[in-house]
């Protein structure tokens, strides 16, 4: 049961795999909020801009207008002071100072709703993910189906040969994949031997 906030801020967390449908859920939620009137703004990285400059867009190519920042300082000088709600995609991207920048405006009494990959492409936790995932008063994990047998999939496996942790995906770059099969593609480096460890 997902107890409703009366007349205090809080943080929500939506992660998963990519294709996971984190895209969608926050802008289902977002959707929701801006059809009960609530002000509400949606940001995301800039690096991001496989699809739209300007807009958030999902796999399944559901849009909402958002505004690309560079870094945090750019995200607070485009945040309106009247906002109710605040979006933010593909939240792995920032550094860890969103974290505190999130707890801040939860004790003003905004609501923020931040969707992001919880690992990476080794299956490390990504960026200030953990620290959203455990300050956060609700958590919602995706998972992707696995597209080699089917299974749910909670990791976003690579396809190609890059070591660098940020390698921004296409469909063509990234599959979905469940435990099982993502080890299989690494047979000589699963996520759990040390050169894993961050
Ligand atoms: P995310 O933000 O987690 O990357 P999106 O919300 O952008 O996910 O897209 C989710 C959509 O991706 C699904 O509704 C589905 O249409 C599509 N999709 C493509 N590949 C897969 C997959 N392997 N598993 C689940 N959905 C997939
Ligand atoms: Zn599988």
């Amino acid at each position: 049961m997902i107890l409703q906030p009366r007349d205090v801020g809080w943080l929500e967390v939506i992660c998963g795999p990519m294709f996971s449908g984190k895209t969608e859920e926050l802008i289902r939620r977002l959707t929701r909020a801006y059809y009960a009137r609530q002000n509400v703004q949606i940001f995301k990285p800039k690096i991001d801009d496989r699809y739209d400059d300007e807009a958030v867009v999902s796999h399944s190519e559901q849009k909402l207008p958002g505004v690309a920042v560079e870094n945090l300082a750019q995200l607070k000088g485009a945040l309106s002071s009247q906002v109710e709600v605040i979006g933010i995609d593909e939240v792995q991207f920032f550094d860890d100072q969103i974290v505190e920048f999130c707890e801040e405006l939860a004790s003003e009494g905004r609501r923020i709703v931040v969707a992001g990959l919880d690992q990476d492409y080794r299956g490390r936790p990504f960026g200030p993910m953990p620290s959203l995932l455990c300050v956060a008063e609700y958590i919602t994990k995706l998972m992707a189906i696995c597209v080699r047998c089917g299974n749910p999939a909670h990791r976003s496996y690579r396809l190609a040969e890059d070591p660098q942790q940020v390698l921004v995906g296409t469909d063509e770059q990234y599959e979905a994949r469940c435990r099982r099969c993502f080890v299989e593609g690494y047979p000589s480096s699963s996520p759990s031997s040390d050169d894993h460890q961050q």
